[in-house]
Order: C-alpha cells, then sequence, then structure tokens
C-alpha cells in the first residue's frame, strides 16, 4: 500500500511546509513518483510549486463535491514526478460546509483512497490547527512526520496534537503511526537549542529522526523561486539534511 503521510503540528510556523515541499521533491528526485496534497487555506505548498493564478479546481471542490474527480484537482509541477492537489483559501470554509455531515471526518481518505495506487507516496501538508482538516488528514494516512521548531516553546501543544493522534487511532485510523519527529529551525550554535534537542529527544526517543534541519536562508527563499530546495541551492546545507530526511524517511516506511 502506498504511504499516506501527513505533515502534521497545530503550532504555527515550525517547518510543516517546508518539510511537506522538500520531502515530497526529495522523493521524486529519487523517482518517487509523489502526491503532495495542499490541505492548508493558506496553500502555501502549492505555491511553492504553481502560480495562484493557474490554480482552478481545488481541495475544497474535491471535498464538497463529489461530481468532481482528484485528476481533475491535480497538477503537475516542474519537478518531474511530483504532483500536487492545490489548494485555495476558499478551504478556510470547508469546516462550516461540512459541519452535520456524517462523513465529514473521511472525505479526504474516501477521495484518496482510490488513486493512492498511482503514486509511491502521498505527503499531506496541514494547517496549524486540530480541527476538521487536520483529523481528514490524519484519518486519510498510514503515517505522520512531526516537525517541531527548535525553541523555547518547542513541546508546548505536542500533548494536544498526540492526544487527538490516539483519538483518530481508537476509532477511525487504527493504522496511523507516528513516522517520526523532525527537529526543524535548529541552530546548532547555541546552547539553548542543544538543550531543547536533548528535551525533544527525552520526550520522543527513537521516534526523533537522525537528521536535524538547521536555520537556512537558502530554504525561507526556495518558495519564491517556486522550486524545492534541491534545485534552488543544490549544496546547500539544506539540500543536505532534506535529502538525508528523504532517505530516513524510506527506511522507516
Ligand atoms: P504554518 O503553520 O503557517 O503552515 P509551517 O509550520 O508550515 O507554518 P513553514 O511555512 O514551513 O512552517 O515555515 C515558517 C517560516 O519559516 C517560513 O517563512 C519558512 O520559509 C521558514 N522556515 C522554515 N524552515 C526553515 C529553516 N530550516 N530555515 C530557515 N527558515 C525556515
Ligand atoms: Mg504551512
Amino acid at each position: 500500500m502506498t504511504p499516506v503521510i501527513a505533515v502534521a503540528n497545530q503550532k504555527g510556523g515550525v517547518g510543516k511546509t517546508t518539510t511537506a515541499i522538500n520531502v515530497a521533491a526529495g522523493l521524486s528526485l529519487l523517482g518517487k513518483r509523489v502526491l503532495l496534497v495542499d490541505l492548508d487555506p493558506q496553500a502555501n505548498s502549492s505555491i511553492s510549486f504553481i502560480d495562484a493564478s493557474s490554480i482552478g479546481l481545488s481541495i475544497y471542490d474535491l471535498l464538497t463535491d463529489s461530481s468532481i474527480t482528484v485528476s481533475e484537482c491535480t497538477l503537475a509541477t516542474s519537478v518531474d514526478g511530483l504532483f500536487v492537489l492545490p489548494s485555495r483559501i476558499s478551504l478556510a470554509k470547508v469546516e462550516a460546509k461540512l459541519i452535520g455531515e456524517f462523513d465529514a471526518p473521511f472525505r479526504l481518505k474516501d477521495r484518496i483512497d482510490p488513486v493512492r495506487h498511482n503514486y509511491d507516496f502521498v505527503i499531506v501538508d496541514t494547517p496549524p490547527t486540530l480541527g476538521l482538516i487536520t483529523v481528514n488528514a490524519l484519518v486519510a494516512s498510514s503515517h505522520l512526520i512531526i516537525p517541531i521548531q527548535s525553541s523555547y516553546f518547542a513541546l508546548e501543544g505536542t500533548e494536544d496534537l498526540l492526544e487527538t493522534v490516539e483519538k483518530v487511532k481508537q476509532r477511525p485510523n487504527p493504522n496511523l503511526q507516528v513516522l517520526g519527529v523532525v527537529i526543524t529551525l535548529h541552530d546548532k550554535r547555541t546552547t539553548l537549542a542543544r538543550d531543547i534537542y536533548r528535551q525533544i529527544c527525552g520526550v520522543f526517543g527513537d521516534k526523533v529522526f537522525d537528521t536535524v534541519i538547521s536555520k537556512s536562508v537558502r530554504l525561507e527563499e526556495s518558495p519564491a523561486y517556486k522550486e524545492p530546495i534541491f534545485t534552488f541551492a543544490p549544496t546547500s546545507t539544506g539540500a543536505n539534511e532534506y535529502a538525508k530526511l528523504c532517505q530516513e524517511v524510506i527506511a522507516r516506511v
């Protein structure tokens, strides 16, 4: 079965999108066929590859209208083998629209399951909330990557995230596994960052990926040029680290 990997943490700005886009692109560059599903109304991962003006049908249409097909919404990117199911700001309305629908948490799963065999990996970027959109991602996924920012408040909120994961595992999706925790925006020169690293390892043990993603200006810049780090700055630390993370992801699934 094709792995479906959600990248989630309800904290904002911890590197979910940066991780989703670069893991998706990195796997594609290793010859894998990858579908990147953008479940965030901010559409950051979509516009990291595609011009906003060329996004027509989006994940919102797919989740709310059963007559629309996945292939009608899917767009090819400039990266060979990487496809995007794009988002638009309209996705912000989806929770209100699905309220009271008995299958609301299953909408994404029901749309992705029939097409996942067309890909080697499906990567799902999520918004910074634990609402219905993120629950849809967790219900549809086989695995979860949790990016945690190397900062003083790093672990704040992870209990709530893990509680949601446990609830999803109890009922709709017993197969969901935490694939790993990736420490992001790390500055290894500071003592605080080293302490936080140890603290995160103390909580998550061997779930923490060996690869730590350093703070890097190149990683911040690449989405603006609609390129993943591997083509934008192929010799950068960011490219090197995300390439290593991709190897760990392949080894763990
Ligand atoms: P949101 O919760 O809003 O969706 P997010 O968790 O997806 O945020 P990103 O958008 O990936 O987080 O990152 C937040 C900001 O930090 C962005 O401007 C991004 O370019 C930058 N950033 C992410 N990772 C790094 C890094 N390793 N080095 C430098 N900047 C980074
Ligand atoms: Mg994001």
